[in-house]
């Protein structure tokens, strides 16, 4: 039982010669920022799974209690409610840094908030990590590219961003805090991992949070039109949920600062994507157009030759294989919320 293994695994036990090697490794005690959230709730998944002690911090702006309730009895799970612009002292291994609302919708409903979360909120992690000698993981974001010259994105390219448009609490913040992990990486010793992480779909994503994968599955569940912003041209390329935390953990665990890219390549149009929402949930879902947002990229598609080297990981799950996986949740949930109205 993991549970008993001491801290310290002796080469040689007296009497029984050398340990094997299957021996356990220490457990950890790891901290996951933004781990009531969609990605984080499922990082804290594998981590409990694997035997790891976790603590998530989270303030419940976009996270929820219920992405992590099934872990409330086990005493190796932690949840503080806390709010990463104030300053925390904990003592931990390793810190996953992914607190910050990902959806557009999210980070521009307070964009001063959005960008304290990832300027103050980055610092005092990986002022934390400074102190106690943790190793920092960084969740950045494929929007560090902006709307990219460079197709497909390398980690080379240093993007195309807007620095004073509705976007920039989000993608100029996650460039700070990159910045800020290397700078405390180079200036202050932190061991600091960086993923670019690009969109990301699967369970427990939040049913009104505006990106397309959960608008077009909840409207296919609802009956509703599947809304297509613009012409439907622009590309996006969809990283299934269990990908992303393996590459998560490659990197925490491996040598290498990064930053890495990782995404699924196979890459869609808005429109694509509603035909295979539609095959997958609802063939006779229609689809109404709408205008497109302000600075939306035009294309986006990960280079992910590098953490395939030096990571030895890449996605296994296609878009139609993951689609399906979403859907069970999704209904559950619609079917609850319309209970609760009274429908
Ligand atoms: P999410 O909104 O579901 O999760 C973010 C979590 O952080 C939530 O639980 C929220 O309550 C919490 N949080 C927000 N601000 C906080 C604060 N100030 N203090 C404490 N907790 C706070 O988003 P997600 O999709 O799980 O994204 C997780 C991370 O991955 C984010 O940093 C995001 O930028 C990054 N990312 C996600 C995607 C994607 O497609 N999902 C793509 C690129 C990058
Ligand atoms: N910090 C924290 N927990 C710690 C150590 C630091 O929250 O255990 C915060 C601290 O309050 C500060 C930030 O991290 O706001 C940066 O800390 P650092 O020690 O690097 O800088 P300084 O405090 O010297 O400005
Ligand atoms: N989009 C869409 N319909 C929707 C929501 C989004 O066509 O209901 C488009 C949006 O304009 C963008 C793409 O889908 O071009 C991806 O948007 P999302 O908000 O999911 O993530 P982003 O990659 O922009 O952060």
């Amino acid at each position: 039982e993991r549970d008993q293994v001491s801290s310290v695994v002796p080469k040689f036990v007296h009497g029984y010669g050398r340990v094997p090697a299957s021996v356990p490794r220490r457990r950890l005690r790891i901290v996951v920022t933004g781990g009531a959230g969609f990605v984080g709730s499922h990082l804290v998944d594998k981590l409990i799974a694997r035997g790891d002690d976790v603590i998530v911090i989270d303030n419940f702006f976009t996270g929820r209690k219920e992405n992590v309730v099934h872990h409330f009895k086990n005493p190796r799970f932690e949840l503080i409610r806390h709010d990463v612009v104030e300053p925390i002292l904990l003592e931990v291994d390793q810190i996953y840094h992914l607190a910050c609302p990902a959806s557009p919708v999210h980070y521009k409903y307070n964009p001063i908030k959005t960008i304290k979360t990832n300027v103050m909120g980055t610092l005092n992690m990986l002022g934390l990590a400074k102190r106690i000698g943790a190793r920092f993981l960084l969740t950045s974001t494929s929007e560090v590219y902006g709307d990219p010259l460079e197709h497909p994105q390398k980690e080379t390219y240093w993007g195309n961003v807007n620095p004073i448009g509705v976007r920039s609490c989000y993608d100029e913040g996650k460039r700070t805090a990159e910045t800020l992990a290397m700078d405390y990486h180079r200036g202050a010793g932190v061991e600091v991992r960086i993923a670019r992480i690009f969109n990301t779909y699967g369970p427990r994503m939040c049913l009104d949070d505006g990106r397309v994968v959960s608008n077009f599955v909840a409207q296919a569940i609802r009956k509703q039109p599947l809304t297509v912003y613009g012409d439907g041209k622009q590309t996006r390329s969809f990283q299934y949920v269990s990908d992303l935390v393996d590459g998560l953990m490659a990197l925490m665990e491996g040598e290498h600062v990064g930053p890495f890219n990782l995404g699924n390549p196979g890459e869609f149009t808005m429109l694509e994507l509603a035909e295979v929402v539609k095959e997958t949930i609802d063939p006779s879902a229609t689809i109404e157009f709408k205008p497109n947002t302000a600075d939306d990229p035009h294309k986006r598609k990960p280079d992910i030759s590098r953490a395939k080297e030096l990571l030895n990981w890449e996605p296994k799950i296609s878009l139609r294989d993951g689609l399906p996986r979403m859907v069970s949740d999704f209904r559950n949930r619609i079917l609850n919320e319309d209970e609760a109205k009274g429908f």
